[in-house]
């Protein structure tokens, strides 16, 4: 199968990789070293430009947000042949989703939002979970291609629903990062062992992600190697939190989780990774991990 795969950062550099040895694949990153990169060492082949990537039966986009992903289907849209699927695996917004839909539709181009979870080693290693919005036959379309990527493909519903569902769970995980810090600075002010703390939290009821892989990492062993940006964890939980305010619905936690993660990016900057908002919560009480 012709794929083009457009967005060559953290994720879509391997998951290209993975593609390319089933699949013809062409390549396409805003900065070009990372796609002749690409070339050079997976033998995928070079656009010349955009538009050489609707020449593809599949296009992949895997982008910041959605807001990228509008500003690579303006250009292509008058290049793009009826009968090509878009497979969108950013974790994107659904309403501008369902918008790029009806867009790309009047080409006869088909739309499926593909977000996935599984972090960067998920991506290198195929492991990831890929939760899809779409017609049913677009989206078995779209799993023959992204099978390479990962071992859960889930049809979530409509166009739409794999990015509302990967908002909310990544702001499950934004939220349980925040009290566990939280809990985890408390213990360690009334004289309790990080380790310690770690070691019961994590036999017993408050054990999740974030203290068994996430945190101890980090607040035991001082390291705080940049995983996911904060950037982009930030922006998911926005979009969840709007969703929120789309539905009338009241979730104050999800409105704190927002304000708190928001307000960290601004103090921590554009470079920091998504667990480093523990810094915060230390900050916030006039401390540190040290
Ligand atoms: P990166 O920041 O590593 O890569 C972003 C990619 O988008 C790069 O190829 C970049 O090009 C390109 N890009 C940025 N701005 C533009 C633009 N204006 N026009 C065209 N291309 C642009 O992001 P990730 O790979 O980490 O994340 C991609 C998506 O996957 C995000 O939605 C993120 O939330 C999601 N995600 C990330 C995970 C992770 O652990 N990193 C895990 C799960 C999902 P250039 O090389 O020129 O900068």
């Amino acid at each position: 199968m012709k794929i083009a795969f457009i967005g060559l950062g953290a994720m879509g550099y391997p998951m290209a990789r993975h593609l390319s040895k089933e699949h013809d694949v062409t390549v396409w990153n805003r900065t070009r070293e990372k796609a002749e990169r690409h070339a050079r060492e997976h033998g995928t082949k070079l656009a010349n430009d955009l538009a050489e990537c609707a020449n593809a039966e599949v296009i992949v986009t895997m982008l910041p947000t959605s807001k990228e992903v509008d500003e690579i289907v303006d250009p292509l849209l008058p290049h793009l042949k009826t009968g090509t699927l878009w497979i969108d695996a950013t974790s994107g917004d659904p309403n501008v989703s369902r918008e790029t839909e009806k867009r790309l539709a009047e080409k006869g181009v088909a739309f499926v939002d593909a977000p996935v979870t599984g972090a960067v080693v998920g991506a290198e290693n195929a492991t990831l979970t890929i939760m899809m919005g779409g017609r049913a036959e677009d989206v078995e379309r779209a799993k023959e291609v992204l099978r390479l990527n990962g071992k859960t493909l889930i049809h979530v519903g409509d166009v739409g629903a794999g990015h509302a569902i990967k908002v909310l769970t990544n702001s499950i995980m934004g939220a349980t990062v925040w009290i566990t810090s939280e809990c985890l600075l408390l213990a360690k002010r009334l004289g309790i062992d990080i380790k310690t703390a770690l070691e019961v939290t994590n036999a017993g009821s408050g054990r999740s992600n974030a203290s068994e892989n996430l945190l101890p990492m980090r607040l035991r062993d001082h390291k705080w190697p940049l995983v996911f940006k904060l950037a982009h964890h930030d922006k998911d939980i926005r979009i969840a939190n709007a969703l929120s305010h789309q539905q009338h619905a009241s979730t104050p936690m999800l409105a704190l989780t927002q304000q708190l993660f928001t307000a960290s990016l601004n103090e921590l900057g554009e470079g920091a990774d998504y667990i480093e908002v523990a810094k915060i919560v230390a900050k916030m009480n006039g401390t540190s991990w040290d």
